[in-house]
Formats: structure tokens, C-alpha cells, sequence
């Protein structure tokens, strides 16, 4: 995070006023980053789905673009059963005010600052009847002094002689079985030794309410009048603007099925609880495809993408085991993808999850929910008719079929691939003199290339700058190329190896005795030396550009 806001990747939104929680700006690094990774999916779903390989049936992949409206009729997020059921149980701090989302809590609990400090004075004698005895002094003393600050609603800070012998008398009554650490902190906020335990708040220690539930979307009012009538939401997902264009698209393309349609836009959800930097923003973007297809193939194309999109978040340097595929257990799945092929979800092990993992991409087998749910608010007819299906007619030809196609959704999040590409590239050389070092895949690197003049005199500048306009003419489409005087070579390299910039080329002496640049490679540190003519192919080459 250090990094990201040091190098302009990503500031806090809204920065100068103290920040929004959950909203972040893309600084020009960041800005450039993300528009490669969305370029990428763009080019590789859009322009040349799957690098022309064939679907599971031979047939080609197709996939026309879309881009709709962020607020539509709100009768559509009805239909998509968001206004009834986009909701999180949520529970609010009486003490602190906070809001937490109740299935978040067990684990901030477990990850806040006073949590991790009682564990940790509990965690050195074995049964948890010893461990009590023996942590019973330092726990008091700790309510006294450190807890007063880091957990001043906690019961055992406001009333500790009687939450102490709360616990005893639990530990005697129970006969003291092992104790988890979520029902050691509970132990901690709860006064009275007969009743329920109670869960503490991860800020601050206090009381929580119980769950109730809170609609996620945001709401906003069209026109000048603020009433029901007129209120209207951000859409909380881009993939319903493209179910009602369904019949659109169909009708004023040469499409059949089966044919995918994609679009990237801003999404926003008032996430109860946003944490882990842009993991859960209130605003983000999404990059997401719905694929229509007979419900006989479903189960065929869902395979398909899962493996195709594993494979492409593969392609842009999410290698290794901090990437995986993991198909949802039959309780996670959503109501109307109980009896289809299934959702399964490409997750990133973060370094905030790990040892967990991370949802970067849900692909899901939505079978005709969606569709169906418009036909029937809206009473349009979203029907397709399929003329090579059904029994042959009487000259041998289909007479054809009319179905409502089946969806398999593959939608991934454009922020989350950003924060795991960061996280992928982010290592350290302590070798180097500036041991930071983003080694991004050459797509996405936000500069792709940086020239130097050694020395910003003796004719050295000139032929920097006419080598930085030829990179740029020929690669700037692809990101930025740098160019930079000032201070040491060696700051300068280590500048770009935080950047992420996989290629710098220096101009020294020897260039304008023979035409030669160094280029040097951001992961080796390694330099070679090049004709000056030969640079740009050079970069080419290596950029696949
Ligand atoms: P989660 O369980 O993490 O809340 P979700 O299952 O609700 O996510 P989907 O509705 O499937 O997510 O959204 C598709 C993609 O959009 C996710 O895979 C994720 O990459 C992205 N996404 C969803 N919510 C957020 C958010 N609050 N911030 C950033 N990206 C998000």
C-alpha cells in the first residue's frame, strides 16, 4: 500500500477531506495498470476470444461488446431479485457506531489489533484452564492499561473483576473443553456467566446488534422530485444491463447462438464493511460476460470457461500457487444455480487472505434465471428462435425451436485483478540499492520502456529524446515510455524497478562513439549492449508488440 500511494498506483479517495471509506483513485501508474489489465480482457474475450481456439464443440467463440447505463429502470433490479435480496446481515457496534458485515466479524475479530493482543497473552499455557490461571494477572493488568486504549468498550476493561470471574466460573461450570479463539474473545464481553456469549466488536471492543439485514445498493432519485416514484439505483453489477439488451442485440446483429455478449464498466455496492485496500470497494469495475447457449450445452461451455479463464489470468503473470479454481459446495450456490453445472470461482491467494484465497472471478451457470425473471416483468417476449433446432419437418430441414438460451457468467472483478497483479509483481532484491522491485508481465506494465542519457550533457540528451519518440510512436498505444535526466543511473533504475518498467535503455559515451545503447532488464539487473537501430525492434520483440 506504501508503494502503491509512494508511486501512484492508488491514493485513499478523496484524500485531502480525511478519505471515504471504501472508495480509491487510480494515480497515473494505477490509471495506466488498470487500463492494460482491462485492454487485455478486452482484446482476449472481445477482439479475439480465447486466441481463436475453438469452443468444446469445434465452433468458434464468438462475443460482441455492449456498454449500457449505470442507472436503468429500477423494475430491472427487481427482476434481477436485488431490490428483495441483495443484503448482507449486518451488525452495528452500540459503543463505536461501526457497521460490520456479521459473517466479517469472526474473522476482523480475530485480525484486530486487541484481538491478536489477547491471544497472544493467552496462547502460552496448554489446557485452557491453566492457560486462564496463568493469563488471569496479565489479562487484568492488560484491561487496566493497554485495553483501555486498544478496546475501550470491552467488558473486561469496564468491568473487570466481574467479566473475570464471569470466566471462571464458565471454565468451572463447563469443566474448561478447549476454548476457540473467536470464544475466547467472546469470553472477554460477556458480564453475566449464565447467559449467551456475546461478540465484541473488532474496533472497539463494544456491544454488537444483532444481524439485521442492509441493502447493499445504492440509491439516487431521477429528476427533480425525491420520492419513491422517482428513485432509481447505481446498478450494483454490469451483467443485467446486458440481459435487457439481449433481444436488442439479437435483433440488430447477425449473431446466433451460441454467442457471448461483454461489457466493463463501474459497478457499486454499499459494501457494510470495505477492507483489504480495493478487495471490497463501495466502487468498482467490472469485466463481465454473459454467454447464451442451449441449456443442453450448458454444462459444456460452463467447463469451457472455467478453464479458459483460469488459463487467462494464468496468461498475465497470475501464475504459480497463489492462483486456483475452486468449484462452489452446494450450500454457497446461489438460488438459481442449484440444479445447473454449477459456479466455481478463480481465486487469488492475497497476501491479506493467505493462507486463504480470494475471489478474483466467479463463472457461473445462471441458467435462464435471469432472461425468464425480465420476460416476466417486463412482458417482453425474450424468446430465442433457433432455426437449426427441432424435429425435422417434412423437407428434411429443423423447423426449428424456441427456448429461452441459458447463461454461463463469467464475471470477474477489474479492481481485484489490479490488487493481485500488484501483489504478484510486488518482491524484493535486498541485494539491489532500492530493494522494491514490481515485476508485472510485459502486457501489463504500466511504462513499458525507459531512456536514459547517462550524463544529461555531451550530446547525450539529444539522442535520448530521439530515441524516446521513436518508443513512443511505436509503443506508446501500449503504455508509457519514460524518460528522466535527473540524479544517479542508479536511482533511476531503481525508480523504474518500483514502477514496474521492464526495459531501460541508456545512452552513454559509447553511444555516440558507436551507435550502441545498454538496455537493461528490470528482474535480472542484467545489461546488454544493443545497436541503437535495433532498439525499438528489440523492445518489440520482448513485449510481443
Ligand atoms: P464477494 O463474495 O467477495 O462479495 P461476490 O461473490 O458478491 O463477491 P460477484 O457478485 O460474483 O461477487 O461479482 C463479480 C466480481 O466482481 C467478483 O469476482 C469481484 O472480482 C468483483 N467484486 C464484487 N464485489 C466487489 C467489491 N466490493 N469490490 C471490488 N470488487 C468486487
Amino acid at each position: 500500500m506504501a508503494l502503491c500511494k509512494r508511486r501512484g498506483f492508488i491514493y485513499p479517495a478523496s484524500e485531502i477531506y480525511g478519505g471515504i471509506n471504501g472508495f480509491w483513485d487510480y494515480g497515473p501508474l494505477g490509471t495506466q495498470l488498470k487500463r492494460n489489465l482491462r485492454e487485455a480482457w478486452w482484446q482476449d474475450v472481445v477482439m479475439n476470444p480465447c486466441g481463436g481456439r475453438p469452443g468444446p464443440h469445434g465452433e468458434r467463440v464468438r462475443i460482441v461488446p455492449l456498454d449500457t447505463c449505470i442507472i436503468q429502470h429500477p423494475r430491472v433490479w427487481e427482476a434481477s431479485g436485488h431490490v428483495a435480496g441483495f443484503s448482507d446481515p449486518m451488525q452495528t457496534c452500540r459503543a463505536c457506531k461501526k457497521l460490520f458485515r456479521a459473517d466479517h466479524v469472526a474473522e476482523m475479530l480475530e485480525e484486530s489489533e486487541w484481538g491478536k493482543a489477547v491471544l497472544e497473552m493467552t496462547r502460552t499455557a496448554a489446557a485452557p484452564a491453566e492457560r486462564f490461571a496463568y493469563a488471569r494477572e496479565p489479562l487484568a493488568k492488560w484491561a487496566r492499561t493497554k485495553g483501555r486504549q486498544l478496546a475501550p468498550g470491552l467488558a473486561i476493561v469496564l468491568e473487570t473483576p466481574k467479566v473475570a470471574a464471569a470466566i471462571e466460573s464458565r471454565i468451572e461450570a463447563s469443566g474448561a473443553g478447549e476454548f476457540a479463539p473467536l470464544e475466547l474473545l467472546s469470553l472477554l464481553a460477556t458480564a453475566n456467566a449464565g447467559g449467551a456469549l456475546a461478540t465484541p466488536c473488532p474496533n472497539c471492543g463494544g456491544d454488537l446488534t444483532e444481524p439485521r439485514q442492509f441493502n447493499l445498493m445504492f440509491e439516487t432519485h431521477t429528476g427533480a422530485v425525491r420520492d419513491d416514484a422517482s428513485k432509481t439505483y447505481l446498478r450494483p453489477e454490469t451483467a443485467q444491463g446486458i440481459f435487457i439488451n439481449f433481444r436488442n442485440v439479437c435483433d440488430t446483429t447477425r449473431v446466433r447462438l451460441p454467442f457471448g455478449i461483454a461489457q466493463t464498466g463501474k459497478a457499486f455496492r454499499n459494501e457494510v464493511t470495505p477492507r483489504n485496500f480495493t478487495f471490497r470497494s463501495r466502487e468498482f469495475e467490472q469485466m463481465e460476460i454473459e454467454f447464451f447457449c442451449h441449456a443442453g450445452e450448458a454444462r459444456d461451455w460452463y467447463r469451457f470457461f472455467c478453464d479458459w479463464r483460469l488459463a487467462w489470468w494464468q496468461s498475465i503473470g497470475l501464475g504459480g500457487a497463489n492462483l486456483r479454481l475452486r468449484a462452489h459446495e452446494k450450500d454457497e450456490l446461489a438460488h438459481y444455480a442449484r440444479d445447473g453445472a454449477g459456479t466455481s470461482d478463480i481465486e487469488y491467494r492475497f497476501p491479506f487472505t493467505a493462507p486463504g484465497f480470494g475471489e478474483l472471478e466467479g463463472v457461473a451457470h445462471r441458467a435462464d434465471f435471469d432472461l425468464r425473471e425480465h420476460q416476466r416483468i417486463a412482458g417482453a417476449k425474450l424468446e430465442y428462435f433457433d432455426s437449426e433446432r427441432g424435429e425435422l419437418g417434412p423437407n428434411g430441414q429443423p423447423k426449428g425451436e424456441r427456448y429461452l438460451p441459458h447463461v454461463i457468467e463469467p464475471s470477474a472483478g477489474l479492481d481485484r485483478g489490479v490488487l493481485a497483479a500488484l501483489c504478484e509483481a510486488y518482491s524484493r532484491d535486498e541485494s539491489r540499492p532500492s530493494p522494491e522491485i514490481m515485476r508485472f508481465h510485459a502486457r501489463l506494465a504500466p511504462i513499458k520502456a525507459a531512456v536514459f542519457p547517462l550524463v544529461n550533457k555531451e550530446g547525450m540528451p539529444e539522442v535520448a529524446e530521439r530515441l524516446y519518440l521513436e518508443l513512443c510512436s511505436r509503443f506508446g498505444r501500449l503504455g508509457f515510455i519514460e524518460t528522466d535526466a535527473k540524479q544517479s543511473i542508479g536511482k533511476r533504475y531503481a525508480r523504474m524497478d518500483e514502477a514496474g518498467c521492464p526495459y531501460c535503455f541508456t545512452i552513454d559515451g559509447q553511444t555516440l562513439a558507436d551507435q550502441t545503447v545498454t538496455v537493461r532488464d528490470r528482474d535480472t539487473g542484467a545489461q546488454e549492449r544493443i545497436a541503437i537501430a535495433r532498439a525499438a525492434d528489440y523492445l518489440g520483440a520482448k513485449l510481443d508488440a
